[in-house]
This record gives C-alpha cells, sequence and structure tokens, in this order.
C-alpha cells in the first residue's frame, strides 16, 4: 500500500540538508508520494527506512524484462497515466508474429524482412523489438520446426504462444534464448505454465476471459507459486473494450495502487483488424493506451514506420528533448567560401535543417548551438538562442579556421537577432534566412549562384 507523504517523511532523516534537491525532508517526502522523486535521490536514508520505503515507493507497475543482453526488453515501470503528469518510461515493445501453420520457407521470408526492417529518425534507430512464434497446430513437433526457423534467421528476443504446456515445454527445451515470454497461463493450464516459468525463468504472461477480477484471481494464484515476472493479457480483443479493460488496468495499478494488476499488459491488434490499416489503428491505440507489448499480424513497412514514429513521439521525455551535440558540421565538402548557417541542437531542428541542406547539394557550413534541446523560437524566446551565445558558438566552433568568406545565415524566425549579431560579430555580414527548413533547399542554390 502507498504510503502518504507524511509517513514517507517520518522514515527520512529530517535533517534538510537539501542535497536530494528539495528545500526539506518534508517537500522531498511529498514528492516521493506523488511519484515525483527517486528514494535514490536521498544518500542518507537509513537500511531500515529503505527497506519500508522502497516497498512503498517501489512503481505501481512492475518493470520486466524479456530477452537478455542488448536486444532485451524492458517493459513497464510506468508511474503516470498521461505522460504530462512526469514522462513514460518504457516504451511498449513491437512484435511481429508468425504461426507454425506456415510453411518454413514462407516464415524465414516474412520474419527476415521483419527482422531486417529499420529506420533512422532524428538521429535513432528504430526498429521492431520482438518475433512472436505461435504454435497454432497445438502440435509440439510443428511449433519446434517454426520456431528454428524463425532462430534460424532472427536474434530478436521472442515470445512463445500456446496454451498447450506440452508444446510450450519443447519450444523452451529446444531453447528459445534467454527469458522468453511464455503466453500464457490461463484458468486450465496456469499450473504447467508456472513450472515452465520457474524451470526456464522465463517471464510468464495471463490470459483473461474480459473478467478483471478473473484475472487478479489468477495473478494472485501465479504470484503465490513464486512467480513476480507478468504481463497480463485482459482477453478483450475490439478496440472500445480493449481501452476500457487497459484504461481500468491503469488506473487501478497507478491511482489506486492495486499491486495484484500492476504488470505491463500485452495485446494483439491483429486479431480483430480486417486490413493492415486496421490494424495499425488499434496498434496505435495500444501504443497510446497503455499496451507493454504490441504483437502484430501483420508486417507492411509502411504501417510499421508510422507505428514507430508513433511510439518514439510519444515515448520522448517532454522534459528531455532530444538532442544533438553543438558544434560544426559540413554537409557536401564545402569550402572557404560556402555558405554558413546557424541553428539550435533540438533534433527535430537539426534533420529539417539537415534533410534541405543535403538534399540542395549545396556545399554548406552548419554551426549548432547549444540552446539546451529548444527548437529555434522556443530557445530564442528563452533567451537561450540570443546574439551572444550565437557569436559565442561562432568563435568557439572552429568555423573561423575553415573559411574565408565571413556570412552568417540565420533562421528568418528570428531575423530580429541581425542587429544584435552585427555588434556581437563585426566582421561578419549576417543574413537572414528562410523562416522554415523546407525553404532552404531552394535559398541555398540562389546563394550558391550568388557566391
Ligand atoms: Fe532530507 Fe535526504 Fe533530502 Fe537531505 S537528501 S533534505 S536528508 S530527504
Amino acid at each position: 500500500m502507498a504510503l502518504s507523504g507524511l509517513e514517507i517523511y517520518k522514515l527520512l532523516p529530517k535533517t534538510n540538508c537539501k542535497e536530494c534537491g528539495f528545500p526539506t525532508c518534508l517537500a522531498f517526502g511529498l514528492k516521493l508520494a506523488a511519484k515525483g522523486a527517486e528514494l535514490s535521490a536521498c544518500p542518507y536514508v537509513s537500511e531500515a527506512s529503505k527497506a519500508a520505503l522502497e516497498s512503498a515507493s517501489a512503481p505501481p507497475i512492475r518493470l520486466v524484462t524479456v530477452g537478455a543482453g542488448d536486444g532485451k526488453i524492458e517493459i513497464g515501470n510506468e508511474v503516470v497515466l498521461f505522460r504530462h503528469d512526469k514522462t513514460f518510461f518504457h516504451q511498449p515493445g513491437l512484435a511481429f508474429r508468425v504461426k507454425d501453420t506456415l510453411p518454413a520457407a514462407e516464415v524465414s521470408e516474412v520474419v527476415s524482412k521483419a527482422s531486417a526492417y529499420w529506420i533512422e529518425r532524428v538521429g535513432m534507430c528504430l526498429a521492431l523489438d520482438a518475433i512472436a512464434v505461435e504454435n497454432a497446430t497445438g502440435d509440439p513437433t510443428a511449433f519446434v520446426k517454426c520456431l528454428e526457423a524463425v532462430k534460424a534467421i532472427s536474434k530478436k528476443p521472442l515470445i512463445l504462444i500456446s496454451r498447450n504446456p506440452a508444446s510450450m515445454e519443447a519450444a523452451l527445451a529446444a531453447g528459445a534464448g534467454a527469458k522468453p515470454l511464455i503466453y500464457a497461463a490461463d484458468s486450465e493450464n496456469w499450473e504447467a505454465m508456472t513450472a515452465l516459468a520457474r524451470k526456464y525463468q522465463s517471464p510468464l504472461a495471463v490470459r483473461g476471459n474480459g473478467d478483471l477480477q478473473e484475472i487478479a484471481n489468477l495473478v494472485e494464484k501465479l504470484t503465490g507459486a513464486g512467480i513476480s515476472d507478468l504481463v497480463l493479457d485482459p482477453g478483450t480483443r475490439d478496440m472500445a473494450g480493449t481501452l476500457a479493460k487497459f484504461t481500468q488496468l491503469r488506473r487501478l495499478a497507478i491511482k489506486k495502487g492495486f499491486r495484484t494488476l500492476g504488470y505491463p499488459i500485452i495485446s494483439f491488434p491483429g486479431e480483430t483488424a480486417e486490413s493492415p490499416a486496421q490494424e495499425a489503428i488499434a496498434a496505435a491505440q495500444d501504443i497510446a493506451k497503455y499496451s507493454g507489448f504490441v504483437v502484430l499480424d501483420s508486417f507492411d513497412p509502411a504501417w510499421v514506420y508510422t507505428l514507430l514514429t508513433l511510439r518514439q513521439n510519444i515515448y520522448t521525455d517532454p522534459q528531455k528533448p532530444i538532442q544533438v551535440s553543438p558544434g560544426l558540421y559540413k554537409f557536401n565538402e564545402p569550402g572557404p567560401n560556402s555558405p554558413v548557417l546557424i541553428t539550435t541542437n533540438f533534433s527535430l531542428t537539426y534533420f529539417s535543417v539537415v534533410g534541405e541542406v543535403e538534399t540542395s547539394n549545396v556545399p554548406t557550413w552548419l554551426l549548432v548551438a547549444d540552446a539546451e534541446g529548444l527548437s529555434v523560437l522556443t530557445a530564442w524566446a528563452a533567451g537561450k538562442f540570443s546574439g551572444e551565445s550565437i557569436a559565442a558558438t561562432v568563435k568557439t566552433s572552429g568555423i573561423l579556421e575553415q573559411i574565408e568568406r565571413k556570412e552568417l545565415v540565420i533562421p528568418g524566425m528570428v531575423a530580429t537577432l541581425s542587429g544584435e549579431l552585427e555588434e556581437e560579430l563585426p566582421d561578419w555580414k549576417i543574413a537572414v534566412g528562410p523562416r522554415d527548413a523546407v525553404d532552404l533547399q531552394g535559398y541555398l542554390k540562389v546563394v550558391a549562384r550568388a557566391h
């Protein structure tokens, strides 16, 4: 049961030393109770208090790991219902499912396509995270054969799907890698699946029939049998029912502190979809609300791209914008008379500018100022992209050793800075570029002709 701020305060050192970043122990205790701080921020909590506080301050949704090593997927550990309340910590794993009813050659073909697919967006590599293998035949031998075909192609973590304990045992014994997710224990097979999860030290999914009380009863049996890494499937498949059940699960865990249902959720948006587009729409809902694993049945790069992008947007911490390193960048082999542009180190801004500069084929220098990851206009309004800071970037970036023509192009959004910059950089000509990155190509071509 969660402790109140005052109860937490009683267990803190009460020295008000401020090392946790809060002015008093009481302020820290209140923040801890609101899940807005981490206990580890206070270095002086006694071991006894730590034990009491850790269980009370543990995230309301358990962190569950599937797979091992670099490719492992961590899901759960969420503490809020809405991202703007704090942030979401672990993005849902996206898995692609194959069934053992498919011929091995087809399994290899679709798995190699799904496994090899990746995109780069704002400097980050985005890809599917796992392969789900389903024992649709119910036959252990077919299941193992399909698993072997998948393993020959992909090293991604696995989700093994079978309600038949004999099939699951055969797949686990055949070597499904470290910590595959076993899907699923239900009211009939839970004892056998529990034994397998214990033997292979794997996380276990629990499938309900749409009734949360039934799934809570099942979870209690599993935790009573010593299984703590669980993933929940409430059993709903239609979009409205799924949204309702997933939201109830999240609210129960976070608002009511109901630990029995405090586990990540798995979803199968393709099971009731009539087309890849419908599946993608349902998957988008699941990513936003509140799936920990989304298992896709179709692999269409256009839809997967959309889902990966959506996931990245939702799971980026709004308080920590994605940034690129400030400094000097060069594109299309610039020379001493090439134009010099400047922008901020907000990733989206940087990559928008870079995309246009690269495709213009105009040799260009790009200075990236440290604006704490803010976009041009926001940084200017916050005083982090000013004449003074731009001049400092110019002087320390090393551009002076590279060029003869001192002409700096500033974003059109901050044309107002040109006067200030002429004072800060008296031997530079300050030019005002386009307001939007999309107009940079045309602008650079005109500049290149003039140079
Ligand atoms: Fe109190 Fe610990 Fe914060 Fe110091 S670091 S003010 S002792 S909670």
